[in-house]
Protein backbone atom coordinates (compact mmCIF):
# COMPACT_ATOMS: atom_id res chain seq x y z
CA UNK A 1 0.00 0.00 0.00
CA UNK A 2 1.46 3.70 -0.94
CA UNK A 3 0.83 6.19 1.97
CA UNK A 4 -0.08 9.95 1.32
CA UNK A 5 -0.66 12.48 4.16
CA UNK A 6 -3.80 14.79 2.86
CA UNK A 7 -3.34 17.13 4.79
CA UNK A 8 0.24 19.21 5.04
CA UNK A 9 1.13 23.13 5.01
CA UNK A 10 4.23 25.11 4.40
CA UNK A 11 5.71 28.46 5.38
CA UNK A 12 5.32 30.04 2.44
CA UNK A 13 1.89 29.99 1.76
CA UNK A 14 0.37 29.17 5.16
CA UNK A 15 1.00 32.08 8.11
CA UNK A 16 1.03 29.46 10.85
CA UNK A 17 3.35 27.61 8.49
CA UNK A 18 6.91 26.92 10.53
CA UNK A 19 9.00 25.11 7.56
CA UNK A 20 9.64 25.69 3.94
CA UNK A 21 8.09 23.10 1.32
CA UNK A 22 11.25 21.35 0.99
CA UNK A 23 12.09 20.90 4.36
CA UNK A 24 8.54 19.45 4.82
CA UNK A 25 8.85 17.16 1.63
CA UNK A 26 12.13 15.86 3.26
CA UNK A 27 10.45 14.88 6.55
CA UNK A 28 7.93 12.77 5.19
CA UNK A 29 10.45 11.17 2.47
CA UNK A 30 12.47 10.31 5.33
CA UNK A 31 9.27 9.13 7.39
CA UNK A 32 8.42 6.98 4.87
CA UNK A 33 5.37 8.06 2.71
CA UNK A 34 4.82 8.23 -1.08
CA UNK A 35 3.18 11.25 -1.69
CA UNK A 36 1.35 14.24 0.28
CA UNK A 37 -0.91 17.14 -0.94
CA UNK A 38 0.16 20.42 0.46
CA UNK A 39 -3.16 22.20 1.33
CA UNK A 40 -2.11 25.71 2.34
CA UNK A 41 -4.61 28.34 4.22
CA UNK A 42 -6.66 29.62 1.24
CA UNK A 43 -7.48 33.33 0.82
CA UNK A 44 -9.93 33.88 3.30
CA UNK A 45 -7.75 31.75 5.86
CA UNK A 46 -4.40 31.98 7.63
CA UNK A 47 -2.71 32.76 4.85
CA UNK A 48 0.83 33.54 4.11
CA UNK A 49 0.43 34.72 0.69
CA UNK A 50 -0.65 38.75 0.33
CA UNK A 51 -4.57 39.81 -0.29
CA UNK A 52 -2.73 43.33 -1.87
CA UNK A 53 -1.49 40.95 -5.23
CA UNK A 54 -3.65 40.32 -8.81
CA UNK A 55 -5.60 37.26 -8.19
CA UNK A 56 -3.09 35.54 -10.58
CA UNK A 57 -0.10 36.20 -8.58
CA UNK A 58 -1.86 34.92 -5.39
CA UNK A 59 -3.05 32.14 -7.03
CA UNK A 60 0.57 31.28 -8.33
CA UNK A 61 2.40 32.09 -4.88
CA UNK A 62 0.20 28.68 -3.65
CA UNK A 63 1.49 26.77 -6.74
CA UNK A 64 5.06 28.09 -6.31
CA UNK A 65 4.86 26.52 -2.42
CA UNK A 66 3.80 23.17 -4.22
CA UNK A 67 5.87 23.21 -6.90
CA UNK A 68 9.07 23.75 -4.50
CA UNK A 69 7.70 20.44 -2.00
CA UNK A 70 7.53 18.67 -5.56
CA UNK A 71 10.67 19.33 -6.28
CA UNK A 72 12.18 18.19 -3.37
CA UNK A 73 9.87 15.46 -3.59
CA UNK A 74 11.02 14.27 -7.05
CA UNK A 75 14.64 13.58 -5.75
CA UNK A 76 12.90 11.27 -3.18
CA UNK A 77 10.28 9.36 -4.41
CA UNK A 78 7.78 11.53 -2.51
CA UNK A 79 4.45 12.56 -4.93
CA UNK A 80 3.82 16.36 -4.21
CA UNK A 81 -0.15 17.01 -5.35
CA UNK A 82 -1.82 20.53 -5.21
CA UNK A 83 -4.69 20.95 -2.95
CA UNK A 84 -5.85 24.21 -0.85
CA UNK A 85 -7.78 24.22 2.85
CA UNK A 86 -10.74 26.81 2.19
CA UNK A 87 -12.08 28.97 5.07
CA UNK A 88 -15.47 29.85 4.68
CA UNK A 89 -18.27 32.04 6.90
CA UNK A 90 -16.76 33.74 10.21
CA UNK A 91 -16.01 30.73 12.60
CA UNK A 92 -13.11 29.43 12.05
CA UNK A 93 -14.85 26.74 9.29
CA UNK A 94 -12.44 25.09 7.13
CA UNK A 95 -13.19 22.76 3.89
CA UNK A 96 -10.28 20.97 2.14
CA UNK A 97 -10.39 20.56 -1.41
CA UNK A 98 -8.80 17.99 -3.62
CA UNK A 99 -8.78 17.90 -7.69
CA UNK A 100 -8.65 21.77 -8.01
CA UNK A 101 -5.76 22.63 -10.00
CA UNK A 102 -3.77 25.99 -9.65
CA UNK A 103 -4.32 27.07 -13.15
CA UNK A 104 -8.27 26.48 -12.88
CA UNK A 105 -7.98 28.86 -9.57
CA UNK A 106 -6.29 31.44 -11.53
CA UNK A 107 -9.35 31.82 -14.35
CA UNK A 108 -11.52 32.16 -11.73
CA UNK A 109 -11.17 35.40 -9.60
CA UNK A 110 -15.22 35.23 -8.57
CA UNK A 111 -13.93 32.66 -6.01
CA UNK A 112 -12.78 35.09 -3.48
CA UNK A 113 -16.36 36.79 -3.06
CA UNK A 114 -18.62 33.20 -3.57
CA UNK A 115 -20.24 31.90 -0.51
CA UNK A 116 -19.20 28.36 0.85
CA UNK A 117 -22.40 26.65 -1.64
CA UNK A 118 -21.48 28.60 -4.90
CA UNK A 119 -17.80 27.51 -3.72
CA UNK A 120 -18.50 24.14 -3.42
CA UNK A 121 -20.56 23.88 -6.36
CA UNK A 122 -17.76 25.89 -8.03
CA UNK A 123 -15.18 22.90 -7.23
CA UNK A 124 -17.49 19.82 -8.12
CA UNK A 125 -18.25 20.91 -11.67
CA UNK A 126 -14.62 20.78 -11.74
CA UNK A 127 -14.05 17.24 -10.81
CA UNK A 128 -12.81 18.14 -7.30
CA UNK A 129 -13.44 16.74 -3.74
CA UNK A 130 -14.70 18.46 -0.77
CA UNK A 131 -13.82 17.32 2.88
CA UNK A 132 -14.65 19.51 5.85
CA UNK A 133 -11.33 19.58 7.74
CA UNK A 134 -11.35 19.08 11.40
CA UNK A 135 -14.92 19.70 11.68
CA UNK A 136 -15.75 19.31 15.34
CA UNK A 137 -12.14 20.40 16.70
CA UNK A 138 -12.65 22.99 19.95
CA UNK A 139 -10.37 26.14 19.67
CA UNK A 140 -10.58 29.82 20.72
CA UNK A 141 -10.71 30.31 17.25
CA UNK A 142 -13.42 27.75 16.42
CA UNK A 143 -16.10 29.21 18.52
CA UNK A 144 -18.88 26.56 17.45
CA UNK A 145 -17.90 23.23 16.27
CA UNK A 146 -19.49 20.99 14.32
CA UNK A 147 -20.37 20.77 10.06
CA UNK A 148 -21.98 24.17 9.45
CA UNK A 149 -22.90 23.78 6.27
CA UNK A 150 -25.34 21.34 4.40
CA UNK A 151 -24.03 17.65 4.32
CA UNK A 152 -24.80 17.60 0.85
CA UNK A 153 -22.10 20.03 -0.20
CA UNK A 154 -19.63 17.62 0.77
CA UNK A 155 -18.18 14.94 -0.06
CA UNK A 156 -16.21 13.83 2.79
CA UNK A 157 -15.59 14.42 6.56
CA UNK A 158 -11.87 14.97 7.87
CA UNK A 159 -12.43 12.15 10.63
CA UNK A 160 -9.24 11.78 11.79
CA UNK A 161 -7.00 15.19 11.77
CA UNK A 162 -3.68 14.63 13.78
CA UNK A 163 -4.02 17.34 15.65
CA UNK A 164 -7.41 17.12 17.13
CA UNK A 165 -8.42 15.11 20.24
CA UNK A 166 -9.37 11.61 19.77
CA UNK A 167 -12.93 12.39 20.76
CA UNK A 168 -12.99 15.47 18.48
CA UNK A 169 -12.52 12.85 15.55
CA UNK A 170 -14.58 10.59 17.11
CA UNK A 171 -17.38 13.03 16.31
CA UNK A 172 -16.50 13.35 12.81
CA UNK A 173 -16.18 10.19 12.12
CA UNK A 174 -20.18 9.51 13.82
CA UNK A 175 -21.06 12.16 11.60
CA UNK A 176 -20.01 10.91 8.25
CA UNK A 177 -21.47 7.61 8.85
CA UNK A 178 -25.00 8.71 10.33
CA UNK A 179 -24.69 11.24 6.84
CA UNK A 180 -23.19 9.01 4.57
CA UNK A 181 -20.34 10.60 3.86
CA UNK A 182 -16.59 9.63 2.86
CA UNK A 183 -13.90 9.94 5.01
CA UNK A 184 -10.24 11.13 4.77
CA UNK A 185 -7.51 11.64 7.34
CA UNK A 186 -4.42 14.16 7.55
CA UNK A 187 -1.68 15.30 10.02
CA UNK A 188 -2.47 18.74 9.54
CA UNK A 189 1.42 19.36 9.52
CA UNK A 190 3.35 22.77 9.35
CA UNK A 191 6.25 21.46 11.25
CA UNK A 192 8.93 19.58 9.41
CA UNK A 193 10.07 18.19 13.64
CA UNK A 194 6.20 17.59 13.94
CA UNK A 195 5.64 14.41 16.06
CA UNK A 196 1.97 14.61 13.61
CA UNK A 197 4.08 13.28 10.37
CA UNK A 198 3.34 9.61 10.74
CA UNK A 199 0.40 9.89 12.41
CA UNK A 200 -2.40 10.11 9.64
CA UNK A 201 -3.06 9.66 6.21
CA UNK A 202 -4.50 7.01 3.66
CA UNK A 203 -3.54 3.95 2.29
CA UNK A 204 -4.08 3.47 -1.41
CA UNK A 205 -3.30 0.46 -3.24
CA UNK A 206 -1.63 2.60 -6.33
CA UNK A 207 0.39 5.49 -6.76
CA UNK A 208 -1.98 8.95 -6.76
CA UNK A 209 0.31 10.77 -9.43
CA UNK A 210 -2.18 13.62 -10.04
CA UNK A 211 -4.62 16.07 -8.73
CA UNK A 212 -7.15 14.32 -10.93
CA UNK A 213 -6.72 11.09 -9.89
CA UNK A 214 -6.73 11.79 -6.22
CA UNK A 215 -9.83 12.91 -6.75
CA UNK A 216 -10.96 9.95 -8.29
CA UNK A 217 -9.86 7.42 -6.03
CA UNK A 218 -11.49 9.40 -3.26
CA UNK A 219 -14.90 9.72 -4.76
CA UNK A 220 -14.54 5.83 -5.44
CA UNK A 221 -13.58 5.12 -1.97
CA UNK A 222 -10.44 3.82 -2.51
CA UNK A 223 -8.22 4.93 0.49
CA UNK A 224 -8.28 3.33 3.69
CA UNK A 225 -8.06 5.93 6.73
CA UNK A 226 -4.84 5.44 8.65
CA UNK A 227 -5.22 6.78 12.79
CA UNK A 228 -3.02 7.22 15.35
CA UNK A 229 -0.52 6.03 12.95
CA UNK A 230 -2.34 2.80 12.76
CA UNK A 231 -4.36 1.48 9.20
CA UNK A 232 -7.92 1.17 9.59
CA UNK A 233 -8.78 -2.04 8.12
CA UNK A 234 -12.09 -2.97 6.58
ZN1 LIG B 1 -2.67 26.36 9.95
ZN1 LIG C 1 -4.74 22.76 8.08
Amino acid sequence: MYRYDLHVHTSEASRCGRSPAKDIARAYADAGYDGIVITDHFIHGNTAVSEELPWKERMQAYEAACLSAREEGAKRGLDVLFGIEHRFGDGGKEVLVYGILPETLALHPEIETMEIEAFCHFMHQNGAYISMAHPFRKKPYIPQPGVSVDPSLLDALEVYNAGNRDDENFRALYYACRHGLGMTSGGDVHDAESEQIGQAGMLFSRRITSEKALAQALFAGEGLILSNGTPCDD
